[in-house]
């Protein structure tokens, strides 16, 4: 983490992390599309090289700068060595990025991420960190940690993806929010119940699983103070359900990081 603290007149940097598929990039176009038509049109970041193709035009695009195909033969690597390669020669170069993002600060109220596909190429490599401590260290900075809601029912896959996104924020000590998204598909009224009530989910993990059941049960209580350090909101990106709530999370986080730094 950086000395200087973010100046609190700063636009607010969203990064969108989550599992490939959960709706990163769709939840992106929607950001997108709602600052454009209610608030101030944000400054857009792809840091996914391997995106074919993006519903929204960004003012910086990885693949602009490198091109992961020809990285992968040149290094000889396989797709996830070549976006993680990929990744790591544009964080070289992230200081011009910030440059950029730094002249246009005094007309933005957002700097929206997206990331790469697959989770942990960001959120497990040095280059991941230096980009989000870069980020972090003058703007305040938020997760959003995107839930692919209809795959995350059984109570199995709940806690797995919970601890996922408890390590991330443990790891980037950033104010955290919880998007479940495609709740056009289910509803995530399931997760609300699982999160406020301790014994609901216990009792659905018995159904679930018979093994193992005093270690999920450990991690239930682990799982139950981190969710007193977020906030959770239910959004579909496709039809903008929720995106309201969403930037009401986002105005709170932003206080409780000005109250941090
Ligand atoms: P990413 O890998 O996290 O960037 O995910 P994408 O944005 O590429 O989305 C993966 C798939 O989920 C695509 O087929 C999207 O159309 C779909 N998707 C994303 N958001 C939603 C949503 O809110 N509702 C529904 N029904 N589908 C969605
Ligand atoms: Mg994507």
């Amino acid at each position: 983490m950086s000395t200087s603290s973010p100046r609190k007149d700063q636009p607010t940097v969203l990064l969108c992390i989550g599992m490939a598929g959960s709706g990163k990039t769709t939840f992106m176009q929607r950001l997108n599309a709602h600052l454009h038509s209610k608030k101030r049109p944000p400054y857009v970041i792809n840091l996914d090289p391997a995106v074919l193709k993006l519903p929204f035009t960004p003012n910086i695009d990885i693949r602009d700068t490198v091109n992961y195909k020809e990285v992968m033969k040149q290094y000889n690597l396989g797709p996830n060595g070549g976006i993680l390669t990929s990744l790591n020669l544009f964080t070289t170069k992230f200081d011009q990025v910030l440059d950029f993002v730094n002249k246009r600060a005094p007309t933005l109220d957002h700097i929206i991420v997206d990331t790469p596909g697959q989770i942990e190429i960001f959120t497990w490599s040095a280059s991941g960190a230096i980009i989000t401590d870069a980020l972090a260290a003058t703007y305040p900075s938020v997760v959003a940690y995107i839930i692919d809601t209809p795959r995350t029912t059984s109570p199995a896959t709940f806690m797995s993806n919970m601890l996922y996104a408890c390590s991330i924020l443990y790891k980037t000590k950033l104010p955290f929010i919880l998007v479940f998204n495609k709740i056009d598909v289910v509803s995530h009224e399931f997760a609300i119940q699982w999160m406020t009530d301790f014994e609901a989910f216990q009792l659905a993990l018995q159904k679930d699983t018979s093994y193992m059941s005093n270690l999920m049960n450990s991690m239930c209580m682990v799982l139950e103070e981190f969710y007193n350090n977020l906030k959770v909101v239910g959004v579909s990106a496709v039809t903008g359900e929720g995106i309201d709530e969403f930037f009401g999370a986002v105005d709170e986080a932003v206080k409780e990081y000005e109250e941090i730094y």
